[in-house]
């Protein structure tokens, strides 16, 4: 029996690299191999691609080339971002504010400063729709916060905070801002002249180029303290020799970033596939902003469901979901998101990310709301709880 393709609905974990990334990166993995640190032509090659990919990637960001610094991905970008401003103004203040829905690679930095260096951390409750309230931002400001660090876009739910007015804001204090856009990145369009950033992460993996990649912006002129020390690479804000392959395809895979309409396009299909649901199976809640959010990411939550229970059922109908963060497999604890927004634990526990990508087809929804109601019931039926809707 021919077995039909399996659907991918985990783009928000990852994404497959394009043809195109991978025809860019290859003669640099084949051929031009020389280390960008020497002097000789085979480094004079490799150092011309990377300023190239640097020139590329700040021309997008509406930054200058000498803001990027080249990071592994989206982890140390927001690593370098918190630590390094943190730990580079400390003389100035040590008060420093994200929110409870972070991603690790954030929530944790700030767990670092605070257990292991003193630092004084504020995080911010969010609303039931995942979203900061600047209010709450304003009144959480003290005379020695010196960073705020914010995601523009929530990996598990798609919420998008109201970053606009919360730069501008922080910018009118001398606030220095973070902005985790590992998620948007590539799903909308960000210029940081818009957005009064002094710090901006991206992952490139998340819009179809090479995993263990990434940049940070660094806006001219900060001050930031290394986090990866050795050589004297990315102007002494990041030591090691750089990745040249994978740099050159992640400024390839930006210059292909499909932007806006493709947003637009996902975000017909999410609401398609949130009707369907919704009109076919009892007891479903919807997570998340309804349109103030990231038009690829969905997330449901079943009642009387496991949650790892529905992944392996829709994994076995061919269909490939998370719970949540990819970042949270193998462990138990129902997502921190979600916890924060207030939802009870045990819906949290029965939880399903749909986030949809560049191949992602009508029928695929359409494939998705007509097996779902099975796969559904089969994992209450298991837990005991049968509906009969
Ligand atoms: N920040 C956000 C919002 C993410 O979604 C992720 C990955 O899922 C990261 C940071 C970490 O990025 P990376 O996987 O490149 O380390």
């Amino acid at each position: 029996m021919k077995r039909s393709t399996p659907i991918y609905l985990d783009y928000n974990a990852t994404t497959p690299v394009r043809r195109e990334v991978r025809d860019a990166m290859r003669p640099f993995e084949e051929v031009h191999f020389g280390n960008p640190s020497s002097m000789h032509a085979f480094g004079r090659e490799t150092r011309a691609a990377i300023d190239g990919a640097r020139e590329t990637l700040a021309g997008i960001l509406g930054a200058r080339a000498h803001e990027i610094v080249f990071t592994s991905g989206g982890t140390e970008s927001d690593n370098l971002a918190v630590l390094g401003a943190a730990r580079a103004r400390a003389s100035g203040g040590r008060h420093l504010i994200t929110a409870a829905t972070e991603h690790h690679a954030v929530l944790h930095a700030f767990d670092y400063l605070k257990s292991h260096e003193g630092f004084d951390v504020t995080v911010l409750p969010v609303d039931e729709s995942g979203r900061v309230r600047p209010g709450d931002l304003f009144r959480a400001l003290q005379p020695d916060t010196t960073l705020v660090s914010l995601m523009t876009a929530n990996n598990e739910t798609g919420a998008l905070h109201p970053v606009l007015e919360i730069g501008a804001a922080l910018r009118e204090r001398g606030i220095l801002f973070h902005m985790d856009a590992v998620q948007s990145f590539g799903k909308q369009r960000i210029d940081v002249r818009d957005f009064s950033v002094d710090l901006l992460s991206i992952s490139a993996h998340k819009f179809y180029g090479p995993k263990g990649v990434g940049a940070l912006y660094v806006r001219s002129g900060l001050p930031l303290t290394p986090t990866v020390v050795g050589g004297f690479h990315e102007n002494q804000r990041r030591a090691g020799t750089e990745n040249v392959a994978a740099i050159v395809g992640m400024a390839k895979a930006a210059e292909l970033a499909p932007w806006k309409q493709e947003d637009q396009r996902l975000f017909g299909l999410t609401e398609k596939l949130w009707n369907g649901l919704s009109a076919r199976i009892g007891g479903v809640h919807r997570n998340g902003h309804p349109s103030e959010r990231l038009g690829n990411t969905l997330n449901v939550s079943f009642e009387d469901c496991d949650g790892e229970n529905l992944l392996i059922n829709f994994d076995l109908e061919g269909i490939a979901v998370s719970s949540g963060s990819a970042c949270m497999v193998g462990s138990v604890q129902p997502s921190h998101v979600l916890a924060a927004m207030g939802v009870p634990e045990t819906l949290a526990r029965a939880t399903v990310r749909f986030s949809l990508g560049l191949a992602t087809r009508d029928t695929d929804v359409a494939t998705v709301i007509d097996k779902a109601p099975a796969i559904v019931a089969r994992v209450r039926e298991h837990s005991g709880k049968a509906w009969t809707s």
